[in-house]
């Protein structure tokens, strides 16, 4: 007899996770050994788009966790199946009966492909006669929690928000954190079947996602809870850092100590530039489930002396909002799970008129659009595998109402590039972008890339390091300089002219849209 702890991709921690926690309990409880388990399925990450940078997270952040599991005598035990449909039945058929594991926990994964694969492995394990247990652990409010007076689901964030924000102070054990699981018996070790669990590898690579620049993303999203804590007490308390854009390691340098003048006190101005290390930068480790959302809060509490703040007035409160939003999206996807299917939430816009472009889309990828911002937030995609929230923004938007291409090719590349890769918040972000979401940008609402560029890197620094052809430009120049030099010195620069017209591109978006958007 045994218990199965299924580890996810999107819960790679030991501290305040609910099913480790249960498991342990069960574990404990029937004098048992505890094992860890971890599916590796490539046909899954190809299917979902999973980028080279995430799945290397994934196997750092499991060379991470390995000897911190072992030092609690619990084996981590790794599998690996392609084809992703086959998982329930490799597991119930074959890898369970050969632990003799009578128990199963995992986290809830609210996606609707994971849905149907957890629920095939209850189906199957339940009729072996096992106790499976798919428990929430992923949000701070479960999806579901969260309704209208009338009883209904609620699509626009400010009224679900301040309901989040009044159920947490209803029921504040919701952020409470789960204590951490407990040792095995040193005896798991006698017995051959576990024992042999220690020795399961790591692999270095997954077939298909080998990350070209792994040695340089290590450096900047470095593995381990441990880090994500660092991360998250930096934000909190010492202050932004300017030209922490470029590619260097966040925990390198001393960073300055001030609780009052700290990123996080700066937030509400500092979230829309993108000339510093103004955020926390923790959304891999989010993602990834190296912390959690409640971990994350709880340090926000102590931050404001016990009391969780959530709204507009403080830096604290804005961010906590920011937060809130990972929730949101996922309680919009596990409502209306159309959205991850490819649907528009608002089915009226599935018919806006799309053009077909490769070598525009081409051109947005590689960061030769000849709009500045846009160019540089790109080519930061492609070298960190992040970017900051208001350039995903500004980018986005251009490709879809500037470039007029339809945003699931954008949510694709961003999937398929991003560390921090989720479908919730990537799709909730492009669906607000192209005004096609629960909450959206309205469509006559476009974007100003220049306007938008100025504000968000007012000296131009941002631009300058991720378009080396601009780094010579001075003023105004570096965000327009088609517009803004004689054409003899921008044909000198080697950078492309813009591949659209503003003015002409928006009375192109407006009209498409209007034509969809205004027909019931
Ligand atoms: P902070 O500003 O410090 O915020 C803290 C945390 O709150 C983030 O780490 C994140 O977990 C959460 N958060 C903040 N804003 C949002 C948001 N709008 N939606 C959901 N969660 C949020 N975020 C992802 O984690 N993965 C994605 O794949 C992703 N794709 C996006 C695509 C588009 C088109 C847009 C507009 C936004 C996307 N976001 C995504 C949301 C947001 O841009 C990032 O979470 C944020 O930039 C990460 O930086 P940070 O960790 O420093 O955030």
């Amino acid at each position: 007899d045994c218990v199965v702890y299924w580890m996810r991709m999107e819960d790679m921690r030991i501290e305040d996770n609910t099913a480790f926690h249960r498991a342990s309990e069960r574990a404990q409880e029937f004098g048992v050994p505890l094992v860890v388990l971890f599916v590796l399925s490539p046909g899954d990450y190809k299917i979902h788009d999973r980028s080279t940078k995430r799945i290397d997270f994934m196997l750092r952040n499991l060379r991470y966790l390995k000897p911190r599991l072992h030092e609690l005598d619990i084996p981590l035990h790794i599998v690996s199946y392609d084809r992703r449909l086959s998982i329930p039945k490799r597991l119930v058929n074959d890898v369970f009966p050969s632990l003799g594991a009578k128990h199963l926990f995992a986290n809830i994964e609210y996606e609707v492909d994971e849905l149907r694969r957890d629920i095939a492995v209850v189906k199957l394990g339940r009729e072996k006669g096992m106790d499976v247990r798919c428990l929430h652990d992923r949000l701070i409010v479960p999806p579901g929690r969260i309704k209208s007076q009338a009883g209904k689901p609620m699509s626009v964030f400010s009224p679900w928000q301040r309901a989040w924000a009044k159920l947490l102070a209803a029921e504040p054990k919701l952020l409470n954190l789960s204590p951490s699981p407990k040792a095995n018996l040193e005896s798991v070790k006698k017995d051959e079947r576990f024992a042999k669990l220690f020795d399961d590898e790591i692999p270095d690579s997954v077939e298909g996602f080998e990350c070209a620049e792994r040695k340089q993303i290590a450096e900047i999203f470095p593995e381990g809870t441990e880090t994500a804590k660092e991360l998250l007490r930096r934000f909190l308390h010492t202050k932004p850092r300017k030209t922490q854009f470029q590619i260097v390691s966040p925990l390198s340098e001393g960073a300055q100590e001030s609780k009052k003048e700290s990123r996080v006190s700066q937030y509400q101005t500092g979230r829309n530039l993108v000339d510093g290390d103004n955020s926390s930068r923790l959304s891999p480790y989010l993602a990834s489930g190296v912390i959690s959302g409640r971990m994350v809060l709880d340090e926000a509490k102590k931050y404001t002396g016990g009391k969780l703040e959530s709204g507009r007035d403080t830096g604290v409160g804005m961010w906590v909002q920011e937060v809130s939003w990972r929730d949101f999206y996922n309680h919009v996807m596990s409502t209306w799970p159309r959205v991850s299917m490819g649907r528009p939430f608002l089915e009226k816009f599935a018919d806006v008129q799309w053009e077909v472009n490769e070598e525009h889309l081409q051109a947005w990828k590689d960061g030769k659009t000849g709009y500045p911002i846009v160019d540089a937030a790109m080519r930061a995609c492609k070298a960190r595998g992040w970017m900051e929230n208001r350039v995903r923004m500004v980018s986005a938007s251009f490709l879809v109402k500037s470039l007029m291409l339809d945003w699931r090719l954008g949510e694709k590349y961003f999937m398929e590039s991003f560390i921090d890769g989720d479908l919730a918040a990537n799709n909730g972000g492009w669906q607000w972008t192209a005004s096609t979401g629960t909450d959206p940008q309205p469509y006559f609402r476009i974007f100003n890339t220049l306007t938008q560029s100025e504000k968000c890197d007012p000296n131009g620094d941002y631009i300058r390091y991720w378009v080396p052809e601009l780094k010579n430009l001075k003023g105004k120049a570096v965000h327009d300089p088609y517009h803004q030099m004689p054409s003899s010195e921008f044909k000198k620069l080697g950078y492309p002219a813009p591949i659209v017209d503003h003015k002409k591109s928006r009375e192109r978006a407006l009209f498409r849209y209007k034509n969809v958007g205004e027909k019931e």
